[in-house]
């Protein structure tokens, strides 16, 4: 799960790391508000999860109250990279004597978080490496040993930065470490790490990506993330505890286990279709469970057709026709149905659905037969509408 840069901010403060005061807001009024009780200046920074904020416009500095409304106005609803803007971070300015870059990533390849710093930071970690791939100064950490002071020296001494600063340096490095084995964190980022006018080490800017597994130990981080840009039907999905990954076709899909459902995506792509979603009902599922997906799957108003593609093991094919059978008696689809039902209790699911004569729904018997189906039936509802 990615943090917005003051959720991972939060995180560092509770790990002693400086970061700068501020504020979150998601409007104008909210803003000025803050920029108040800070004291100008501040910087006026828009929250997406997207790097390159500054660079597009989303990170600027703010003299007075006019100019907080002037950049609040402008940044809030601002798209970068493809992410719109729903809330800003007001922060104390900081006065910039140098920038740093500093991460905790885990190297799987290793089995051990790498730490990296450079003293070229503020810009893009890839433009670093570009530059001057000597300049980014890795090292392994022993996880049983944890992060050291002498690996705090050694990165610092590597890079080559000023005698004065290597000491809080390291330290802000080491509450970096604490906080990413603390917090179960897939990466920590701190770009730039800033030295100020009165050399001081501080986190301007934070990335975070938690371990979303581990996220029952952390309950306190169970609201993190950008809740206005969570698309509808995943979060409704979420809601209702189903994996469902939105994509951009018009064929809504439904299968029983994530590579069953992966090689649907493929064979309808190869049938000439493009699928709507990826959505894993899970192993066993029971009617509730398929009615409550195919809600999500048909609240997507590109679906065109959808493609249930079960393979019973553990999931029984009669419970699945049962959903079916629910979902028509809720939500009376307006959209046709190919249903290739295999395996645990097929003859009993192929049963049911007869008898119900459900409208506008096909059985097939192969997957490659669905596929071609469901195709079929989404171009001519295309065609209709
Ligand atoms: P990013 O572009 O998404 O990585 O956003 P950052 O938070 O890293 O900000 C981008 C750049 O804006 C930084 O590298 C700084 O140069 C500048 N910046 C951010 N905050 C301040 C501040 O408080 N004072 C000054 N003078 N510059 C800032
Ligand atoms: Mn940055």
């Amino acid at each position: 799960m990615d943090l917005l840069e003051y959720q991972g901010k939060q995180l560092f403060a509770a790990h002693g790391i400086p970061v700068p005061e501020g504020r979150p807001a998601t409007t104008v009024d909210a803003a000025v508000a803050a920029a108040e009780e800070l004291g100008y200046p501040v910087v006026v920074k828009a929250q997406v999860l997207v790097g390159g904020r500054g660079k597009a416009g989303g990170v600027k500095l703010a003299a007075d109250r006019d100019e907080v409304v002037e950049h609040a106005t402008a940044i809030l609803g601002m798209d970068i990279k493809g992410h719109t803007v729903h809330e800003l971070y007001i922060e104390a300015a900081s006065d910039i004597d140098e920038e740093y870059y500093a991460a905790f990533v885990f190297d799987r390849s290793a089995k051990k978080p790498m730490a990296m710093f450079s003293k070229m930071g503020g810009m893009d970690v890839e433009a670093i490496a570009d530059e001057d791939p000597e300049a980014m100064r890795m090292l392994h950490v022993d996880p049983l040993l944890g992060f050291q002071d002498f690996h705090g020296r050694r990165l610092a001494f590597e890079a080559g930065i000023p005698a004065d600063v290597i000491r809080p340096v390291g330290a802000l490095l080491a509450k970096l470490y604490e906080t990413f084995v603390a917090e179960d964190a897939m990466l920590v980022e701190v770009n730039p790490l800033l030295i100020t006018k009165s050399r001081e080490a501080v986190a301007l800017d934070a990335k975070v990506t938690l371990d979303g597994n581990a996220l029952f130990r952390h309950p306190g981080s169970a609201d993190f993330g950008d809740k206005g840009a969570a698309d509808p039907q995943e979060q409704m999905a979420a809601e209702r505890g189903l994996t469902y990954v939105k994509l951009d076709g018009n064929i809504g899909i439904l299968g029983n286990g994530a590579g069953l459902v992966m090689s649907t995506l493929d064979v309808v792509a190869q049938a000439g279709g493009s699928p709507a979603n990826f959505l894993d009902a899970g192993g066993g599922s029971k009617a509730e469970a398929i009615t409550q997906a195919v809600e999500v799957i048909l609240s997507d108003p590109k679906v065109k057709a959808v493609l249930f593609n079960i393979f019973g093991g553990i999931t029984r094919c009669d419970e699945v026709a049962k959903g079916l059978i629910e979902a028509f008696s809720q939500i009376q689809p307006e959209v046709p149905f190919v249903v290739r039902l295999n395996g645990t209790n097929e003859e009993e699911g192929q049963r049911l659905l007869a008898e119900a004569n459900l409208p506008n729904v096909h059985t097939e018997t192969t997957m490659d037969g669905a596929a071609a189906k469901v195709v079929e039936v989404a171009k001519a509802q295309g065609v209709a509408s």
